[in-house]
């Protein structure tokens, strides 16, 4: 008690002495025989955008990622503009523009299936900024110059502006220079800027892991000692931030960087479990291996599955343990899943519409085992197959759960209707060997079986 006391007034204290980020007013202006921009690399929209508000007299940039991104040469995933119009001032001039936002309003200026999120420069802290006691921003939201503007953003890599009418770049921070060097370096007092915002951690780590960055010694230093001020972050924010971390197309090398930073434990809630089970690294690391393939390949990222791989060796464990007790597999699956997703969901706000996913995947794990009568073809029929058969076969691949099982499926659901009525008449030991003994008979699902299966007790005898 008395030392978390004392441990909140030297944050405070800290928080207090910590310096200001600095803003420069005069920034560097990088012509294109310098930057290299290539034009052609910018969406339409996000040119229509600036060049809208500029004929109107105001200033509008394309600023952070995209411009960091452009300056690599690669063709940014979205766009941001700024700009010294208001949000009022910014919806008038677009026939499809909608102000968004409480705390800090801004407007979705949009064309076809193309967002362009438009914002107001932002102001500094005044000094008087609502703080919570580890010095976290709480509110925020006064209009600002655009030399405030680059300040108050993360790192200097993120905090460029580019005119696209002059193809020129507007740089308060170095960040031109940081890009050529690869380096990541926060703007202002690190340790200031971590507890302002802790979620800027996270954001260090997956943008070192993308870009192939080192991340500047002393932007790195204070990071291990403050990881715990994530727990202060709100859980919706976390998981967003999270979720932009796991499908970046490096999870495994934010994985890896976290670990090399000591940072693994604290930094995301659910991985400190799981990465230290040696079962569960193996199965989350084929999983993110699989992800980052699939983002890089320019396919689509289900959340739900995604969330389902990494926390089901938890989900396992406690199915094993009440199955150990004495209850019935199916209840007992139910039980354990209700379990791990309340803790998680209270951590990490994961949506209602993901963690419903979750739950018709890991429900329908048992199902596969049951590879004679009818129950193969009722399983057919499962809105949600494809994701549960994927699911199936990243088990078998890291060795979870027998490979014929996986092998078995694989040619069930690409055989014609004859051969599938074959396959199901065959003694379920001949198929996968999955189930090695059969101590009673099957029983009518006990309630709170989700897919209202059969089910079987005590049985659960797989090795994990
Ligand atoms: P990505 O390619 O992942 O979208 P990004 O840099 O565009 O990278 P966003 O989360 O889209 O990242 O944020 C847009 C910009 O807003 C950043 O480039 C940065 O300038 C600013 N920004 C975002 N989050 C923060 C933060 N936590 N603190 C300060 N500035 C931030
Ligand atoms: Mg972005």
């Amino acid at each position: 008690m008395i030392r978390r006391l004392v441990q909140r007034v030297q944050d405070r204290v800290q928080t207090l002495l910590a310096r200001k980020p600095r803003s420069r007013r005069t920034p560097k202006r990088i012509p294109v025989s310098e930057h290299g921009i290539d034009r052609a690399l910018v969406s339409r929209a996000a040119l229509r955008t600036c060049e809208t508000l500029q004929a109107a007299g105001f200033r509008a940039y394309i600023v952070g990622g995209a411009v960091r991104d452009l300056l690599l040469g690669i063709a940014p995933k979205d766009f941001d503009v700024a700009t010294d119009a208001t949000p009022e001032q910014i919806k008038s001039h677009f026939r499809r523009a909608i102000i968004i936002g409480r705390r800090f309003r801004l407007v979705h200026v949009m064309f076809g299936a193309e967002t362009i999120e438009t914002s107001t420069f932002r102001a500094l802290g005044t000094g008087e900024r609502d703080t919570d006691e580890h010095g976290r921003v709480l509110a925020d939201n006064t209009f600002g110059e655009q030399h405030e503007d680059a300040a108050r953003r993360d790192f200097t890599v993120n905090a460029m502006y580019y005119d696209p009418a002059r193809e020129e770049v507007i740089d308060y921070h170095d960040g031109v220079r940081d890009v050529r060097r690869r380096r990541l370096r926060i703007i202002g007092d690190p340790e200031a800027r971590y507890r302002e915002d802790p979620v800027r951690m996270l954001r260090a780590v997956r943008f070192a892991a993308k870009l192939g960055f080192e991340i500047d010694p002393d932007t790195r230093e204070p990071i291990g000692r403050l990881a715990t001020l994530i727990e202060n972050v709100p859980p919706a924010r976390l998981f967003d931030e999270m979720l932009k971390l796991l499908t970046s197309g490096h999870a495994v090398g934010c994985i890896e960087r976290l670990r090399a930073e000591g940072l693994h434990h604290g930094l995301l809630p659910m991985l400190d479990v799981i990465l230290d089970q040696p079962q569960g690294e193996r199965f989350v690391m084929l999983a993110l291996s699989r992800t980052d393939e699939r983002v890089r390949a320019g396919k689509h990222i289900a959340p739900g599955f995604l969330f389902a791989t990494l926390l089901w060796n938890e989900v396992l464990t406690q199915w094993n343990a009440r199955v150990g007790a004495g209850e019935h597999r199916l209840p007992a699956l139910d039980q354990a899943i209700d379990r791990v997703l309340e803790v998680q969901t209270e951590k990490l706000a994961i949506q209602r519409r993901y963690s419903a996913d979750m739950r018709e995947i890991w429900m329908m794990q048992p199902r596969f085992e049951r590879q004679h009568g009818q129950a193969p073809m009722r399983l057919l029929e499962h809105l949600r197959l494809r994701a549960g058969y994927d699911f199936l076969m990243l088990r078998c691949d890291c060795g979870e759960t027998p490979g014929e099982l996986g092998q078995w499926w694989t040619q069930f659901l690409q055989a014609d209707d004859e051969t599938r009525g074959k396959m199901t008449q065959q003694r379920p030991e001949a198929g996968s060997g999955t189930r090695k003994r059969r101590r009673s008979g099957r029983r009518k699902a006990a309630p709170g079986g989700a897919t209202g299966a059969a089910t079987e007790k005590g049985d659960h005898d797989r090795k994990q």
